[in-house]
Order: structure tokens, then sequence, then C-alpha cells
């Protein structure tokens, strides 16, 4: 891995070693400069996360999404505190893509998670504070791979049922978990259908007073509903399991299901999955860095403002036009008009 790029430099080496070790203040500073813009940042990034590579792979990626409301940071904390529990260590991180909207509606208050965040044994980061969702989700991956590399064994990331933003999640993790609101059926209607689709395991939380009934009837409505729809992995049909977050209820049997679909996948596929998630990463990189090239470029750049113009109104075919730039970029002569 280390042969693409320079040997670390003293300070790089230093704070990959820090990290290597577990030190959560290194692995927050670690975070930060992957997160930062500035391109000797991220050329020290990616030093960081070349030297600290051979030491990732060691944690269960858990997605978990849910609508606002649904009670997922209170999932997320009571989940943590069962993992430490277990005498596993929790990393949680967040995609949130309306943050920079929103001034950040995950984990953005720090109040969220207080008893999980107080933990030496678990880490929360809240979703990078600004960017696209390629962006922020790039480097959540990229924090996620750093909380490996310092000995989290088990990385949790949020996000809000919304839509994209489960692609991009589910894009990084091992196995997604939905949770959905004790309402069932309307509440359902509601739920956008892709997102279930990509669910592997489906919470109804909240299963606790006067909601328990409630929860029960929603879980059996959820249950004949995903036998509808399209199994987002051969071989598995999702649980529809019942907990309440607030009563610290249930999370044992979501622990289990990740087990069971874990032993279900086996090794193997579990290898091929995330190799096929690195590869496409790199593609996508690939394909934003040159998206970023072309609009920089002094020969793609001044033409690029009128070819849009022109597919826009109609008079130029996107795929000629996408030709045009292309070629210009690459120093060609643009094609016959
Ligand atoms: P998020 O927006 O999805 O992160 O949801 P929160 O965790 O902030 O929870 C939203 C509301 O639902 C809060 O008032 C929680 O106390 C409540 N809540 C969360 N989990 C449960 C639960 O298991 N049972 C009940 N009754 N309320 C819950």
């Amino acid at each position: 891995m280390g042969g693409a790029t320079q040997a670390p430099t003293p300070d790089v080496a230093a704070l990959a070693a820090a990290v290597a070790e577990g030190n959560r203040r290194a692995l927050a500073r670690a975070i930060t400069l992957v997160e930062s813009s500035r391109a000797d940042h991220r050329d020290d990034a990616d030093r960081l996360l070349d030297a600290l590579m051979p030491r990732t792979g060691g944690a269960v990626r858990v997605g978990i999404s849910g609508a606002p409301g649904v009670g997922k940071s209170t999932f997320i904390e009571a989940f943590g505190l069962f993992l430490l529990g277990l005498g596993r260590r929790p990393a949680v991180l967040a995609i949130d893509p309306s943050s920079p909207l929103t001034g950040g509606s995950i984990l953005g208050d720090k109040t969220r998670m207080e008893r999980l965040a107080r933990d030496e044994r678990a880490f929360i980061r809240p979703s990078p504070a600004s960017g696209t969702l390629g962006g922020v989700a790039r480097r959540t991956r990229e924090a996620g791979l750093l909380c490996e590399a310092a000995g989290f064994d088990v990385v949790v990331v949020e996000t809000v049922g919304v839509g994209q933003s489960e692609t991009a999640v589910a894009d990084m993790v091992d196995l997604l978990v939905l949770l959905l609101p004790p309402g069932g059926g309307d509440e359902l209607q509601g739920i956008k259908k892709g997102i279930v689709e990509l669910a592997d395991i489906v919470v109804v939380n909240k299963a606790d007073g006067d909601l328990a009934a409630a929860a029960s009837r929603a879980a059996a409505e959820y249950r004949a509903a995903i036998h509808m729809l399209r199994p987002a992995r051969a071989g598995w049909t999702p649980p529809v399991l019942q907990v309440s977050a607030l009563h610290e209820r249930g999370l044992d049997g979501v622990w289990a299901e990740i087990g069971r679909l874990r032993e279900t996948l086996g090794e193997a596929r579990l290898r091929a999955h995330r190799a096929r998630q690195a590869v496409a990463w790199m593609w996508r990189e690939i394909e934003g860095g040159l998206r970023a090239e072309l609009l920089a470029d002094r020969r793609t750049s001044p033409i690029l403002p009128g070819l849009e113009a022109g597919v826009a109104e109609g008079r130029l075919s996107p795929v000629a036009a996408a030709r045009q730039v292309l070629g210009a970029f690459l120093g060609r002569r643009p094609p016959e008009a």
C-alpha cells in the first residue's frame, strides 16, 4: 500500500503511531486531518491512511438509519453501552447531508449520547460540518478506517432516513439496520421503499408502555411487507425485531441478528463485499477528482458555462457536449459538428 506515496514524514508517523496505540485524542486529530480541505493536509492525510491501512478491517461495520424522531440517538447510545458491557469497543460516526443547512441535526448536539460519549472505551464523532454528500461520505469512510486502526471493533455509522444518505452509508458498511416507528401501516406508506430494500435488519423501536401493542402490530405488518420486497441479499430475509431503546430492551436481539447475518455471509462474501465497496470508492474518487480538474483546467473551464447553457436550452446534446469537454481536456480537436 505504502508504495504509492512517499514515506511518512515524522509528524504523520508519530500521529499514526499514537492512533495505532488507541489514543482517542490522536484519533480525533487524525480525523480532523482527513476532514481538512487544504491540499497539504490532504497529502498528510493520504500518508497517514497509507500507514494505518494494514491495521484496518477488524471492525463490524454497522449502518443505522431512521427518520428523525424514531430514536436513533437513544438507540445508538443504548446499543453502544450494551456493546461496552460485552467488552466491545464501539465508535459512532454520522453522515448527515442536512447538517450544512440545519447546523448539524445528527450528533451535532453535544448533549446527545452523553453517557456513551463520557466513556473512555467508546468514541463518538459528529458528521463533518459541511460539504456535498460525496465529500461527507468520503470523510466518514476515512474516519471509520481510522477508528478501526485505533482498535475500535464496532463502527456504527448513523444517518437520517431521507434517501440518498442511506445509499452512501450502505456503500461503506457491512450491514444496515433500519429503525422504524411503532406506527405501522400508515407509517410504512411514508417510508421510501428503496430505504427498506437496503435494510438488512429492521428494528421497530419504542416497543414499550402504551406503544407496545402498536409496535407489535407494526412489526407484523413490516414483516409481511418485507416479503413483498426485493431482498437486499441473496439468502437473507431481513428480520423484524422490536426494541425499546429508552428502556434498553431488545438490544441483545439486534446484536445476535448482526452476528447471524455475518455468519450467513461468511468470511469470503464479507471480504468480497468490502472489496467491491473499496473499488467503487476508488472510482468515485477518480470521477470526483476528474470533475474538479475539468472545472479548474484552462482549456475546459472557459467552455463549460456555454456548453451547459446549450445543453440546458436543448441546442446541444449532453453527449456531444461531454465529448467536447473531454476532447478539449485531452488536447484533442473537437469532433466535427
Ligand atoms: P432521533 O431523532 O432518531 O435521534 O431520535 P431520538 O433518539 O432523539 O428520540 C426521539 C424521541 O423519542 C425522544 O423523545 C426519545 O426519548 C424518544 N424515544 C427514543 N427511543 C424510545 C423508546 O424506545 N421508547 C419510547 N417510549 N420513546 C423513545
